[in-house]
């Protein structure tokens, strides 16, 4: 049974993931503000190959090693991928059941937005988090 599965907004693009996310992060960084076109990027990280994706989907490089995701119909932004690490983070905002992210830290916080609330207790870190 899969966990994790979503799609964009129009349905064209459906994805799914059979295994336990390698983490799961919210990234406050301005590139994810701007891609997400949002406040902060909410992801569920897995291997490349441990992710299903059908549909229509474009990509768009935000960073020469860094390629955004979406649905060419409608736009949604589904994941980023890095390919050289073979690891593709997934949008918690395009799954079917957003509630299944368990968040374990914050990362990239000096560019957090101010009226963003951090209270949770996790762990907070201003840059890129220790390599785990
Ligand atoms: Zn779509
Ligand atoms: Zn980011």
């Amino acid at each position: 049974m899969a966990r994790y599965r979503g799609g964009c907004l129009c349905g064209a693009v459906r994805y799914h993931a059979e295994v336990a996310p390698i983490n799961e992060r919210v990234c406050h960084c301005k590139r994810c503000q701007k891609a997400i076109g949002a406040a902060f990027n909410a992801r569920v990280l897995f291997r490349i190959d441990h992710v299903t994706i059908d549909g229509p989907v474009a990509t768009v490089n935000s960073s020469p090693d860094l390629k955004r995701g979406f649905c060419s119909s409608c736009g949604t932004t589904m994941f980023s991928r890095r390919d050289s690490a073979g690891i593709i983070g997934i949008t918690t905002g395009s799954l079917d059941d957003p509630s299944v992210f368990k968040p374990q830290m914050h990362m990239w916080t000096a560019s957090k937005q101010p009226w963003v609330r951090l209270d949770d207790g996790l762990p907070q870190y201003e840059g890129a988090p220790p390599p785990n």
